[in-house]
């Protein structure tokens, strides 16, 4: 479903991402772990064409991210082109980023709407459908403002998944929550992982990838450094760097 191939990217001469190789497979779980600076985030970016690899190739569900193949040139798609490739891509943020003008139910609908010309009395019955699947069924009308930092985040991933994505990316989405909060946020993105969704999540969630992911993958300055069953590769980290990493975190 998703296959990097060799990903590089710089920031001037800052070498973010140093040839990255990883896949996951349709309905897959995989959790990305590193320090801060790691290059995660940009990794994420550029899945969705947020940032334009230098060099190696991404595709998602057998599309190349943010180009066109003809013959053996690429072509970049145009910012139209590229925008409906992301759509198909959901992406949840550690910031929650809702609309604060709009109540939840708004949230959640305006995507479909806009983006999509889907109309308004159905886009409202299928973002009241979501948000009964993210816990939130009687938040409808309540502005993100009235709501707790995790149930925001609940809006966030019902309003991501308005868009029918085929892919779920996760960026520290537990990160900017208080503890109390972080296990309801959690508990939404095991349902989804459980019915089927392919998903990338970058956390620092130990608990969450052991018991969810499929893949842990282990980043450090801007390489794969291990990868593997998450089980395996928190009880018996191979390299030195692993092991100081989560030693750090466990
Ligand atoms: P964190 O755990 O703190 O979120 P991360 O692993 O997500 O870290 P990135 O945000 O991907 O790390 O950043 C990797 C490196 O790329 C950092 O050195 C950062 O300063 C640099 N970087 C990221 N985005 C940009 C940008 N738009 N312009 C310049 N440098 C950037
Ligand atoms: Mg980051």
């Amino acid at each position: 479903m998703v296959l990097a191939d060799g990903v590089s990217k710089s920031f001037g001469s800052n070498e973010v991402l140093k040839s990255i190789s990883l896949s996951v497979n349709q309905g897959e779980v995989l959790c990305i772990v590193g320090p801060s600076g790691s290059g995660k985030s940009t990794f994420l970016r550029c899945i969705n064409h947020l940032e334009r690899v230098d060099a190696g190739r991404l595709s998602v569900d057998g599309q190349l991210v943010g180009y066109r193949q003809h013959g053996d040139k690429l072509y970049e798609l145009k910012p139209k082109e590229a925008s409906k490739q992301r759509r198909e891509i959901g992406m949840v943020f550690q910031r929650f980023n809702l609309f604060p003008h709009m109540t939840a139910l708004e949230n959640v609908m305006e995507a479909p709407m806009r983006v999509k010309g889907i109309p308004k009395s159905q886009a409202a019955a299928r973002a009241q459908e979501l948000l009964a699947r993210v816990g939130l069924g009687t938040k409808g009308d309540h502005y993100p403002a009235h709501l707790s930092g995790g149930q925001q985040q609940r809006v966030a991933i019902a309003r991501a998944l308005a868009m029918d994505p085929k892919l779920m990316l996760f960026d520290e989405p537990t990160s900017a929550l208080d503890p109390e909060l972080v296990g309801e946020v959690l508990d939404v993105m095991k349902g989804l992982a459980a019915s089927g969704m392919t998903m990338i999540v970058v956390t620092h969630e130990m608990g969450f990838a052991r018991e969810v992911a499929d893949e842990l993958v282990f980043m450090d300055g801007g390489v794969v450094v291990e990868s593997g069953d998450p089980r395996e590769v928190l009880a018996n980290p191979q390299h030195q760097r692993t092991q100081a990493f989560l030693s750090k975190v466990l």
